[in-house]
């Protein structure tokens, strides 16, 4: 778990013209997915789209992939961003529905 500009730098789609063109929705998910496929930050990538609730590709996955992971690793995840600090503001975050629910073990 770094900071998105920690492992940004070293994504294989960053030579994009516009890195930010490459994660939106509509863009064909097989050429993102090749690309990601080889990513050497694709694990923080994955982390971070699914904290913030990303659109698109990112990690090699879809919305619709990010959403079938179980709810239990989310929760860790977002917690973890939060006290780690590495959590971004962002308004749409605020209605993160972990947000109020304690994470029981
Ligand atoms: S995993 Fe894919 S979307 Fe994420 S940084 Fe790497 S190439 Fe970009």
């Amino acid at each position: 778990m770094k900071h998105r500009s920690e492992w940004s730098p070293f994504a294989n789609c960053k030579g994009y013209q516009n890195p930010e063109d490459f994660h939106t929705k509509g863009r064909d998910a097989s050429i993102a997915k090749l690309v990601c496929k080889h990513c050497p930050v694709r694990i923080d990538c994955l982390e971070y789209a699914v904290v913030h609730k990303e659109r698109g590709i990112w990690g090699g996955l879809t919305e619709r992939e990010r959403r079938k992971l179980p709810s239990m690793v989310v929760e860790v995840l977002v917690i973890q961003y939060r006290e780690g600090g590495y959590l971004e503001e962002r308004p749409e975050l605020d209605s993160h529905p972990v947000e109020s629910k304690p994470l029981s073990l």
